[in-house]
């Protein structure tokens, strides 16, 4: 349970009301607090008010973005339900279509019509309804109360409130925490469930420049996918069916086609997931030292072997393409994280802020997080080798964990007949990107490096002993798989067919079932609960540091951490200058994509209609007013992973573009923003209409959207 105090929300407000006279470009901004920044977006170009971003009285921005499968942010386009969101966002549903035969991957996939639009069950799409500060009345309920009592009344407290705004209104609801616990936000919303894969470029444009141009720029890639949202004859969300209706949004973004320019007015308006900008310096050590190199290192070998993988055939390439894709991102931006954060001296920045801090206060809260701190990295550290094992590693340990219910036979028979008709109807999706020869090398590789770094103390009894005994890692992992039969499809059907109690006797004695739950319950066991324990006091602490950073800096703007709710960030459009003696234009063209291709290299390699479009400059309707198709461009938005996919809006909130990237020295940026070189990188809206219209033929999607321009307005005015 975090803390909270009604002055800790009016230190946000306050905050935010200076922040007119400082720097406009940090921070992500919650839309019910845009009042107070409105007068300084407004300066900086914004043609609209607060209230036409963020409304509860009438339809606003806010309606046309959709919190993307939890995880990323999509738009509204149309008034039919069709959203654009990243080509990285939508790989997963991409891959899961793609077949060696039928490769939407290689090729792209465009439907014609809306009966050739592909389904993909699990997929959800989230709209907020309402976000209200709740701080207040949970202090209220908890008055007099201290302790376990008012845990116990807070979250009795939280539950009402939710019933409250929900109940029988199709909603859903829950309480956050902003600001590590020092103000409560009630978010409202409403989630679809029929979502629908309408278009999607080929990799070559999708994911253009692959792992050696992510996170960089300059940068030429066409990051964007295209889905539609199926709702009941109410408009309210559905399970797939074939009856639902194209949904209608209150709001979606008409497309500015005349595009931008240097120094225009950017607004990003999307769900930022996490970043942590109140680390302590002894926790940016760690992260710099010890937590990222050894995340690196994890990701290094697994993606040693998934790419040699990739590359050995069509089928192994598709097979592993979501995976890989998800271990190389997080793997390079750390790598460029500690590059940007020793390159900012961002230990001598947070130690002279802390020093600061001690001298106008005399608070000693950064000692306390210090010695919080020390106790807890071992248990971060057990943490992050356990998901990089069990969640970024070999798919066996997982796969063999999910038939846990039936091998303990804790469920009782009812349930354990679902669970086995789940795991029977997932078969076919888990077979169709698992390859037993790969899973085996990332389970040696990933336990010998898994061994170097974890804490002694935390780690799981007796795998050191059997991989030493096995002589290493490949050589316990080729004993677990010479003895499991999980990798054995044939096999794994006769004994679900059979669904006998025999059957989970045999599992039991699985050896990937065996350590995949020694590894689970020595993590759940040992290191979960005081990980948990430990990180809610730092979060204590920590919401003590911010509090006696705004007291003590008032001047100063501590803007909140993200935390996946729904968030604006402004700025504009600019280049950056971040090492001496060069200059990034905030533009890229078409014509970069043709001097960076390489026919035949994995990553720059391109389908010969684009090569040839390109080189004819056939730019349809698309070019700028110098005849060039701009294919992204930088911004100084304050962003972080979860704005992938979110709308890039001009001054009058139209589309002008997707964002989906950082640039290569803005990494560090969820942890240390700087101003002058944190550029977020968006691609521009013109290149999407142009691949689908041109280069796609799917015109019919471009015709769909509301497309505005200048001679609309003159004509209008
Ligand atoms: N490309 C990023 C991501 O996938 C977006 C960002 O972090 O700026 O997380």
């Amino acid at each position: 349970m975090k803390t909270w105090t009604a002055q800790g929300a009016m230190a946000l407000v306050l905050t935010f009301g200076l922040l007119n006279a400082l720097q406009a470009k940090e921070g992500m901004w919650i839309p019910t607090l845009l009042k107070v920044v409105e007068g300084d977006m407004q300066a900086m170009g914004l043609k609209l008010t607060a209230e036409d971003i963020y409304s509860i009285n009438h339809s606003s921005l806010k309606d046309a973005v959709v919190h993307f499968n939890g995880g990323c942010t999509a738009e509204m386009v149309s008034s039919e339900g069709l959203l654009l969101t990243n080509h990285h966002c939508g790989y997963g549903q991409i891959q899961q279509h793609s077949t060696v035969d039928n490769d939407l991957l290689t090729d792209g996939f465009w439907a014609m019509t809306r009966a050739e639009e592909l389904a993909n069950p699990g997929l959800t799409c989230t709209f907020i309804d309402r976000i209200e500060d709740v701080t207040l009345k949970l202090s209220r309920a908890c008055v007099g109360l201290s302790g376990e009592a008012r845990e116990q009344r807070m979250k009795e407290e939280m539950a009402s409130i939710v019933k409250q705004a929900t109940e029988g209104k199709g909603l859903e609801g829950q309480v956050v925490a902003f600001d590590f616990g020092n103000s409560h936000y009630l978010i409202t919303s409403r989630v679809y469930r029929d979502v629908r894969l309408v278009g999607a470029p080929p990799s070559a444009v999708g994911k253009f420049g692959g792992d050696t141009d992510n996170w960089v720029w300059p940068r030429h890639t066409g990051d964007f996918s295209v889905f539609r949202i199926y709702a009941d004859a109410d408009n309210n969300p559905a399970d797939y069916s074939a009856d639902n209706q194209p949904y209608a949004p209150a709001h979606h973004f008409p497309v500015n086609v005349d595009g931008v320019k240097d120094g225009d007015f950017t607004m990003v308006f999307g769900f930022p997931g996490r970043t942590e900008q109140y680390l302590t310096s002894d926790a940016v050590d760690h992260v710099i030292n010890r937590l990222n190199p050894m995340r690196i290192s994890m990701r290094d070998e697994g993606l040693a072997v998934i790419n040699a993988a990739r590359a050995s055939s069509d089928e192994l390439r598709i097979a592993y393409a979501a995976k890989q894709s998800s271990v190389a991102n997080a793997w390079k931006k750390w790598m460029g994280q500690n590059r940007g954060l020793t390159e900012l001296r961002a230990l001598d920045k947070k130690r002279d802020m802390e020093r600061r801090l001690k001298d106008a206060t005399g608070s000693t809260v950064v000692e306390d997080i210090a010695a919080l701190n020390a106790q807890y990295f071992p248990y971060l550290e057990a943490r992050s080798l356990f998901i990089e094992l069990a969640y970024y590693g070999p798919d066996i340990l997982n796969y063999a964990h999910s038939f846990a219910g039936l091998i303990e036979g804790a469920v009782e028979r009812e349930k354990r007949d679902q669970l086995l008709a789940k795991l029977r109807a997932n078969e076919a999706g888990f077979r169709k990107d698992f390859n037993a020869q790969v899973d085996e090398q990332l389970l040696g590789r990933l336990v010998d490096e898994y061994l170097k770094w974890v804490p002694t103390e935390l780690e799981p009894g007796g795998l050191r002993a059997e991989v030493l005994r096995a002589g290493g890692g490949t050589a316990w992992a080729a004993k677990v798989f010479s003895k499991s039969v999980f990798d054995d499809a044939d096999e794994m059907d006769k004994l679900m067919a059979s669904g006998s109690a025999k059957a989970w006797g045999k599992l039991a004695k699985d050896p990937a079932y065996v350590w995949i739950e020694k590894l689970r319950s020595s993590y759940f066991e040992q290191v979960a609960p005081e990980y948990g324990r430990l990180r809610e006091e730092i979060e204590l602490a920590s919401g003590a540091y911010t509090k006696e950073l705004r007291k003590a800096f008032p001047k100063k703007v501590f803007p909140v951490d993200a935390n996946s709710t729904l968030r604006l960030t402004y700025g504009k459009v600019e280049g950056s200058a971040p090492y001496d003696g060069m200059q990034y234009n905030p533009l890229s063209t078409a014509r970069g994509i043709l001097q960076k291709y390489v026919p035949g290299d994995p990553d720059f390699d391109m389908p010969e209609r684009l090569v040839e479009l390109l080189e004819a400059r056939n730019y349809g309707d698309y070019a700028n007013d110098d005849g060039e198709l701009v294919v992204c461009f930088t911004g100084s938005n304050h962003t972080t992973g979860g704005n992938s996919g979110s709308p890039a809006l001009d001054a009058n909130g139209h589309l002008v573009g997707i964002n989906f990237d950082r640039s290569w020295e803005s990494t560090m940026s969820d942890i240390l923003f700087d101003g002058s070189r944190c550029r977020n990188i968006m691609v521009d809206i013109r290149y999407v209409l142009w691949v689908m219209d041109v280069y796609a033929g799917a015109g019919h999607l471009v015709e769909e959207m509301t497309l505005v321009s200048k001679t609309d307005a003159e004509v209008e005015e």
